[in-house]
């Protein structure tokens, strides 16, 4: 046993969720990322003296579809409260959020563990909030700059409890978080532009002491597996740590990716106070049940429904599933294909195989896929009747259909004759002259040896030029011969 497996850590995570909104959270200045630096800022921005902010009503209602995607509780009171400190990055001089009233308080997101089982990751609040601006420290040589585009862009803080156990799950966590965002349409959930950020707080204790150790809080992390590996970095660094008999510091740390590292950035000693009060400004935000309700009408089919009737309705295996579920417009796509043809083996098959395939060689979304899922509903269906083989649908005509997507299967299939010989009397024809052609072989098969009908039936492959329906040719063949 190591020492490490004597410890467990101690993992919360908050998130930072960029909403997808035209304007900012408190003004009308543009949202948009990117743009020439400090364009988007107006006097509101800027918190000059005698202005006066606004609620941005489409950022309450991702905040409301959110806070119901996670099953968690709405309030009703939303109060908005001031947190001060000084920086360059935020001209007020105050960041404008949510204190005591989170417009949302539990609910949780549901992960599935490697060994397969699911685990609920229970979550604290969310509440509203706005960004910051950009400090650059590296565009000008002497200079730090300041970009103030993003002050004032509506967030999403989400705060999970301290019930993450390890990289893995917390990776598990941030993938399904981003998942839902991007089907929610509220946050495009982009970690390397640091539309969604994740701060990692980690602690590490004796395995089995209810006490819970000193936390640190890991920060810049800007992709999803980096978070798992500052937070595998960080349980091994405090574990050393307790280890040498040295305390823990209750500090920030941030990490670096080249080295795979974290080092501190501020001790939590001499952290700040926020003197956090109630926004003047603001008249508190009502949320009535009818609202919510009519929210909720608005929710899409959440990727979790999704995956569960996919597996208990379709019978697809948990991996089809999840693949299919992965993205909306995957998922969506599945859906249409699944009004056109009940085969759903079969249906999800194209996708996670051929079209999939597809969009990763063109580096394309399904939404530019030429293919309409009427076709490949089509494709499957002539595939089950037996007008077409498998390998032909797959190798021929998905290729051509991709070309040509106005001409539907059936045209393809005769264009390049590959339409299969099914035509019973016609194939008839073939064995009777396959089985006159070998008498000795005939005999053999009375003789016991039924191996020999697989001879008899590549001969009449051959003979129809590869096109003759291999189930029914099998049982002409067998028929055939037992009345020989
Ligand atoms: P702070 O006031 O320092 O921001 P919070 O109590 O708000 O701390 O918690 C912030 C995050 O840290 C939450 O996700 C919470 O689950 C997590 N957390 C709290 N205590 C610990 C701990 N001892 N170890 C790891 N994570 C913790
Ligand atoms: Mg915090």
């Amino acid at each position: 046993m190591s020492i490490y497996d004597k410890y467990e850590a101690v993992i919360g995570l908050e998130v930072h969720i960029q909403l997808l909104t035209k304007s900012k959270m408190y003004s009308n200045d543009s949202a948009e990322y990117g743009g020439l630096p400090n364009t988007h800022v107006s006097v509101i921005t800027l918190g000059h003296p005698g202005t006066l902010p606004k609620v941005n009503k489409q950022a309450v209602e991702f905040a409301v579809k959110l806070g119901l995607a996670v099953n968690g509780n709405i309030r009703y009171e939303n109060q908005f409260a001031r947190k001060n400190y000084f920086y360059a990055d935020l001209p007020k001089g105050y960041q404008i959020t949510q204190d005591k009233t989170p417009f949302c308080n539990g609910g949780h997101i549901s992960i599935k563990l490697k060994n397969g089982e699911e685990k609920n990751i229970n979550l604290t609040r969310i509440h509203m909030e706005e960004d910051a601006g950009k400090s650059m420290h590296d565009q000008d040589a002497t200079d730090t700059l300041v970009d103030l585009n993003r002050a004032g862009v509506p967030l999403l803080e989400m705060v999970s409890e301290p019930e993450i156990c390890n990289g893995d799950e917390a990776y598990a966590y941030l993938t399904e978080v981003r998942k839902l965002v991007r089907y929610l349409d509220i946050c495009d959930g982009n970690m390397e532009e640091g539309s969604m950020r994740c701060d990692a707080n980690v602690s590490v204790k004796i395995k089995g002491v209810k006490e819970f150790g000193k936390k640190v809080e890991v920060k810049n992390m800007n992709s999803i597996r980096n978070v798992q590996r500052a937070i595998e970095y960080e349980i091994i660094r405090q574990i050393d740590l307790l280890e040498a008999k040295q305390e823990i510091a209750g500090e920030t740390r941030s990490f670096d990716a080249v080295k795979g590292t974290t080092f501190s950035l501020r001790s939590k000693e001499n952290a700040n106070d926020y003197r956090y009060f109630p926004e003047p400004d603001l008249q508190p935000i009502f949320i009535t049940e009818k609202y919510i309700n009519e929210v909720k009408q608005t929710l899409p089919e959440l990727p979790s429904a999704l995956y569960k009737r996919y597996v208990q309705d379709f019978k697809l295996s948990e991996y089809d599933a999840s693949v299919l579920t992965d993205t909306k417009a995957i998922a969506h796509y599945f859906n249409e294909l699944t009004t056109h043809t009940k085969n759903y083996k079969a249906a999800s098959n194209w996708l996670t195989v051929n079209i999939k395939s597809h969009l990763n060689e063109n580096a394309i979304d399904i939404e530019r896929f030429p293919i309409k899922p009427t076709q490949i509903a089509e494709l499957i269906s002539i595939i089950d009747e037996g007008k077409i083989s498998h390998t032909s649908a797959s190798q021929k005509i998905f290729p051509e259909l991709v070309k040509s997507p106005n001409k539907t299967s059936l045209q393809i299939a005769q264009e390049l004759n590959l339409l299969q010989e099914s035509n019973t009397d016609a194939l008839q024809d073939l064995v009777n002259q396959v089985i006159a052609k070998y008498p000795e072989k005939v005999t053999e098969y009375k003789n016991g040896k039924v191996t020999l009908v697989g001879l008899f039936m590549g001969e009449v492959m051959k003979l129809s030029g590869g096109k003759a329906d291999p189930k029914v040719t099998s049982k002409l063949v067998k028929d055939t011969l037992d009345k020989a």
